[in-house]
């Protein structure tokens, strides 16, 4: 996926620069109108300076699959109403009049998602819909409408998110090159379920034998280790644990 930044000229319709202190949410629309192109919308939100309408998006994906960002992740956008001062808005363009994304736009969305969700150290369940926050049929393929009901809007936005959880860096196996080996010094080393004296043991190592650690975080000073079992989280200090 790649963002081409086509900024939009500051201006009090569609680029107020009102700071984004926090973001809590990723909030996905679409263009409401078929066919149209991912530059095309943008440069109807750019011509907003002009005297207009109060809206615009951070990002608006093509038809394509293509991504542009309109506004800096650190700045309001007006598109999702009293949501705007926590979230950050995609705008998706669809084909048809039915409101689905193409195979293209709806990956592009779900790795943009991925990225931002990472950026802000979120989880697949910050994405929201236009429609949760204030019941507009946006995007319409994922409300419910005369067309299909709740349970089914609902199950098509669950499956995107599935789609955007199988992304993150957190459900992937390890990179490789992350992966040592330690022996275990101490004779009776706990397990932990997090990195961590405080957090709860769930098992002891008393082997004093050659583990792998996938993933480390440091608690205060002491470097921490996640088993490749995946039982928990063993201490690294230079009395428990040397790598090899
Ligand atoms: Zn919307």
């Amino acid at each position: 996926m790649k963002i081409q930044e086509k900024f939009l000229t500051p201006n009090k319709f569609s680029r107020p620069q009102i700071p984004l202190e926090k973001v809590t949410k990723i909030a996905v629309h679409y263009v409401g109108n078929k066919g149209s192109s991912a530059i095309a919308n943008r440069n109807y939100f750019e011509n907003q300076k002009n005297g207009g309408t109060y809206v615009s998006s951070h990002f608006v994906i093509g038809l394509q699959g293509e991504v542009i960002q309109c506004i800096p992740l650190n700045e309001w956008s007006y598109c999702t109403n009293q949501a705007n001062g926590y979230s950050i808005s995609i705008e998706c363009c669809h084909p048809d009049d039915t409101g689905k994304f193409t195979d293209a736009t709806e990956n592009s969305l779900a790795e943009l998602c991925a990225y931002l969700l990472e950026k802000f150290n979120l989880t697949a369940d910050d994405i929201i819909r236009h429609y949760d926050v204030t019941g507009k049929q946006c995007p319409l393929y994922w409300s419910p409408t005369k067309y299909q009901s709740k349970e089914v809007a609902d199950k098509r936005f669950e499956d995107f998110k599935d789609k955007v959880r199988k992304l993150l860096k957190t459900d992937k196996p390890p990179d490789v090159a992350e992966l040592f080996k330690v022996r275990i010094l101490d004779p009776v080393l706990n397990i932990r379920k997090n990195p961590g004296i405080n957090s709860e043991k769930v098992g002891e190592i008393t082997d004093q034998g050659v583990y792998t650690i996938v993933d480390t975080a440091m608690v205060g000073s002491v470097q921490w280790g996640k088993l490749k079992s995946g039982v928990g989280w063993i201490s690294l200090g230079n009395k428990y644990a040397a790598k090899l």
